[in-house]
């Protein structure tokens, strides 16, 4: 029996990590379950898979999680001390699925026990990619890429040589608003931008999707956790969301993984690596799809794709002044603070504004680094805000 704990086991990922683990529960003993305000359902997946231990990572919320568990004989605890202590219990195979910087910590903790890391939180590589992967190495641990991007990448490099790669394509939907005319782009709602055309994801990775900023995010993941240059990685638009990545080697050759708009692919390639199992998602049809479409994303339309390549040029601490500008600019805009075409401005101005304070390209050396950075950042990107709040 593998023992696996889900960090964030009640969000769309973990949840679709559940349903992965539910069709074969006799092969998994769940050692710990995750989940912030969401009690009701943490507690009622962590008796369906019998867990040793629920963590809320709200101390407010301890209560009623123990009420909810009492006399189940699952532990219950609560706060950011718990969901460390959760990390360190020992299990085979851990899934990093909290959203934003509160995944950064137990996701490190884990992988001093050299286990196999499924890294579903994007921030952990944004922000702190250098010192995740020496922490991976440091404790002979493995980290595999959630993100169906990274995934598809990843599938395409299996038994080929890194110093034979030329390049890696990903691929971006290119989000609710990718046909609107640009200079209509200002006047997107909240609705018309949280509309996603292929994936059924969170109202926030939607909005991230239209602006491009989830892809900006993604090309700096690349480079992270690939070890290849800025200049090696490429977007392109893909309206139909099959190809998820595609990489090129030194012969020409590209090796795309297709396959149909579903995470649970992407999350069962890691819950069964190194071998291949049988997933419940969708089997394509070739003849049926007919065509697939590409075309060059336009910088215009999303600048967050050109900030993305000045962060990767930068490194250190831009990428953890990026994420927490981004979050902040998108709170902004899911306020109607900001119109939709100002968070890329937010974003640019953030990183701008902080260099005064801090050399964006010194290395980041420890966790609490990249915290204090991304506490700075969203000070100044509430500034950036502020000072276009009513204007534009
Ligand atoms: P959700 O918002 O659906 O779920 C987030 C999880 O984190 C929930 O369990 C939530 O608990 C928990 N959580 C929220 N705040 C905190 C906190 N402060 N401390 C600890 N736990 C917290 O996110 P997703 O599942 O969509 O995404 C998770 C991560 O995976 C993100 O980094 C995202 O970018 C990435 N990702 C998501 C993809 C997707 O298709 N959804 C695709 C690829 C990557 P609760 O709900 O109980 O409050």
């Amino acid at each position: 029996m593998r023992k696996v704990s889900i960090f964030g086991a009640t969000g769309s990922i973990g949840q679709n990590t559940l349903d992965l683990i539910a069709r074969t529960p006799e092969a998994y003993d769940v050692v710990a379950l995750t989940g912030g305000r969401n009690v009701a359902q943490l507690a009622k997946d962590a008796q369906a898979v019998d867990a040793d231990l629920a963590v809320t990572a709200f101390e407010d919320e301890l209560q009623p999680l123990r009420e909810a568990l009492s006399g189940t004989g699952i532990e219950a605890a609560a706060g950011e001390a718990a969901l460390i202590e959760a990390a360190d219990r020992p299990a085979d195979w851990v899934m990093s699925a909290i959203v934003g910087a509160a995944g950064l910590a137990p996701g490190f903790r884990a992988l001093r026990r050299g286990l196999t890391l499924a890294l579903a939180n994007k921030e952990s590589l944004v922000t702190a990619g250098p010192l995740l992967m020496a922490e991976a190495q440091a404790h002979d641990a493995t980290i595999l890429p959630v993100d169906s991007e990274h995934s598809a990448v990843f599938q395409a490099l299996v038994g080929e040589d890194m110093d034979a790669v030329e390049r890696i394509i990903i691929t971006a939907s290119g989000g609710a608003l990718r046909d609107w005319p640009v200079e209509r782009l200002a006047e997107a709602t909240v609705e018309d931008a949280g509309a996603h055309p292929n994936w059924e994801m969170g109202q926030r990775i939607t909005i991230d999707s239209a602006s491009m900023f989830n892809k900006a995010m993604e090309l700096i993941e690349t480079k992270e956790f690939f070890g290849v240059r800025p200049d090696q990685i490429e977007a392109v638009i893909h309206p139909q969301s099959i190809i998820h990545a595609l990489v090129g080697f030194a012969d020409g050759a590209l090796m795309a993984q297709l396959g149909p708009p579903d995470m649970r692919h992407a999350i069962g390639y890691a819950l069964h690596y190194p071998d291949r199992r049988d997933l419940p998602v969708e089997r394509l049809d070739l003849a049926e799809l007919a065509t697939l479409e590409f075309r060059a994303p336009c910088d215009t339309r999303y600048p967050a794709l050109r900030i993305a390549r000045g962060v990767m040029e930068t490194g250190g601490h831009a990428g953890a002044v990026f994420t927490a500008a981004k979050e902040i600019a998108l709170d902004g805009f899911l306020a109607g603070r900001i119109k939709f075409t100002q968070m890329a401005e937010v974003v640019e101005g953030t990183l701008d504004a902080i260099s005064r304070d801090l050399r964006l390209h010194d290395a980041i050396e420890t966790l609490e680094t990249v915290l204090e950075t991304d506490h700075l950042a969203r000070v100044r990107a509430e500034e950036q805000v502020k000072d276009r709040q009513g204007h534009g």
